[in-house]
């Protein structure tokens, strides 16, 4: 096999049932267990207002930053496999509450679309629970690919019902 470069990636978490700060705990262990790939950063933990279905809990978020070997698609076979560790349950309704949603956000300067795969994270930009917790582990001056400069996103982003938690 030919020696695959290191990319650094970023992944957003995401729990809001079955004690969800430590489902998110879990998971940030789980990824520094990755094949080929090494934790570099994670971000505080932030909770945040559920979208989609209303009445379901506040939800537990981070964001970990990985250099990893992984190919996307390996990338996300992983992410899916802890999913399923944490008994997420996929029939449920669209946004509705979950045990762990791990979403790949960033694959270094990659542009991916495919049926299985898009990245960046198509909604990225729109989510204070996704960017507050990136910019604390990524730099200003990061450029998420075909979307724009993470400092000019924050600054656009309100960051009603999102909290930082010590
Ligand atoms: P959203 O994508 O709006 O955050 P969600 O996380 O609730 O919604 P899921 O039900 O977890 O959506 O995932 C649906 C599908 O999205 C997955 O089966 C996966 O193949 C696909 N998908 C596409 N792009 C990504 C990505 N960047 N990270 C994770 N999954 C992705
Ligand atoms: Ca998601
Ligand atoms: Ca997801």
């Amino acid at each position: 096999m030919s020696e695959v470069q290191a990319v650094t990636a970023y992944v957003g978490l995401g729990s809001n049932l079955a004690h969800p700060r430590q489902q998110v705990e879990a998971a940030l262990q789980a990824l520094t267990e990755f094949r080929d790939s090494r934790l570099l950063s994670r971000s505080s933990l932030y909770r945040s207002r559920a979208i989609g279905p209303r009445n379901q809990p506040d939800y537990i978020n981070a964001v970990a930053g990985l250099s990893t070997r992984l190919d996307p698609d390996a990338l996300l076979d992983a992410l899916q496999a802890v999913e399923q560790t944490h008994r997420r349950r996929r029939d449920g309704e669209r946004w509705g509450p979950r045990t762990l949603d791990l979403d790949l956000l960033v694959y270094g300067d990659r542009q991916i679309d495919t049926p299985r795969l898009r990245v960046p994270h198509p909604e990225m930009a729109n989510r204070a629970f996704v960017l507050f917790p990136l910019s604390e582990i990524a730099p200003g001056w990061m450029e998420i690919a075909g979307i724009g400069p993470l400092q000019r996103l924050t600054q656009v982003l309100s960051g009603d019902g999102v909290e930082r938690l010590q």
